[in-house]
């Protein structure tokens, strides 16, 4: 076995999906995330193989510690079949993350499980349940001890639970992102990073880290008029969302405006995969669902009116579909923020996407004094 200090991305370096990310510090084998990526209806996880073939470790059970920033299936995915094949001492997650990340990741699992027969379903979801059974969580804020490192878990922002995770060991302090987000949105405030948080290296996920130009559409900022016009008329409308926990902010937006009165008082359909999660929310007294809100029953769609929310699939049943997206990721002003308040020496971009006018020059002259990598998948940096 190698020694020396390490960063590799197993995935999810330069694109969204199969996030893992693993890191070798005095000789404690972290691995930070465990997602899976979906495309054209493959599932991909991360490449694990990489760890033994660069002899970082002999063995997937080597692992100290794993750490899971959110409950989204390209940071978790993964998560059922690594500890179901290997014996992992131990995963940490937010408390809410253990509770409502196997609903959270629904967005990937319900594509992953198209097709399969009902017992390989049955294996799947005995797996997830068992994965996250074996999450262990710890407080926000509160430093713990193990062994000979610390971890502390600060709120990220990006979605209810999501975390950045700082690890110190004696001789390096690491902070991962994971997703994160500057802005509030309605169910979470925004990353909270104390002033004293200063990483030696920053795994930063930069969704837009090579967008300088692109300014995120913020939810606060979607207008509802053509909703208001249509209810107006007695015509229902669907809200077509990209991804659940997005809806479960839409849900929030069309319950608040309803009370301000800005849009007409109407009753708020959820489609059944979304109304879980909505439902399982409640676990953590953080209800979306209001005496509004109700659920989608596919006979009777067309005979009520109201304000339908759900993935696309529903769509052909309206006149009026309107397409719900905004962004739950930092900008690129916000990443170069979190740069200058943390000043790392060392910062492993990893997790760019679309928009694609990729550059990553912009990043990279901003900081003259910090060395700036867009890891390459699969490639062992020395840190
Ligand atoms: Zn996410
Ligand atoms: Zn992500």
């Amino acid at each position: 076995m190698k020694s020396g200090n390490s960063f590799i991305a197993l995935g999810g370096a330069q694109s969204v999906g199969a996030s893992s990310y693993f890191v070798k510090i005095d000789n404690r084998s972290f691995l930070f995330d465990c997602g899976r990526g979906i495309s054209d209806g493959i599932t991909l996880g991360p490449n694990m193989g990489v760890l033994l073939q660069e002899e970082c470790i002999n063995s997937l059970s080597q692992l100290d510690q794993i750490f899971i920033s959110h409950g989204h299936f390209d940071h978790v995915g993964y998560l059922p079949d690594l500890l179901a094949m290997n014996a992992i001492s131990s995963v940490i997650a937010s408390p809410t993350t253990k509770e409502l990340g196997k609903y959270l990741m629904s967005d990937g699992s319900e594509k992953q499980l198209q097709g399969l027969s009902d017992d390989k379903r049955q294996i799947y979801n005995q797996r997830l349940q068992g994965a996250f059974a074996k999450v262990q969580t710890i407080p926000l804020n509160i430093t713990q001890q193990f062994e000979d490192y610390q971890v502390t878990l600060f709120e990220a922002g990006h979605i209810p639970g999501a975390v950045m995770t700082f690890v110190e060991t004696s001789t390096k302090k690491i902070l991962y992102t994971g997703d994160f987000l500057t802005n509030p949105t309605l169910l979470t405030k925004g990353y909270c990073l104390p002033k004293g948080v200063k990483p030696d290296l920053l795994v930063l996920c930069g969704l837009h880290a090579m967008h300088p130009q692109y300014q995120p559409v913020r939810i606060e900022n979607i207008s509802v008029s053509y909703m208001s016009i249509c209810l107006q008329k007695k015509q229902s409308v669907f809200l077509s969302i990209k991804q659940l926990t997005k809806g479960l902010e839409v849900i929030q937006l069309l319950n608040m405006r309803m009370e301000k009165g800005l849009i007409p008082e109407a009753r708020i359909y959820v489609d059944s995969v979304l109304w879980r999660i909505a439902d399982s929310f409640s676990i953590v007294g953080q209800s979306v669902l209001t005496q509004r809100c109700h659920r989608i029953q596919e006979k009777n769609i067309d005979k009520n009116l109201g304000i339908y929310i759900g993935t696309g699939k529903m769509e052909k049943y309206f006149a009026h579909v309107i397409k719900f997206d905004f962004s739950l990721h930092a900008s690129y002003s916000d990443i170069v923020k979190l740069i200058k308040d943390t000043i790392p020496s060392q910062v492993m971009v990893v997790h760019t996407g679309s928009p694609r006018n990729d550059d990553n020059s912009a990043l990279i002259s901003e900081f003259c004094d910090i060395e700036i990598k867009f890891c390459k998948s699969e490639n062992r940096y020395s840190i």
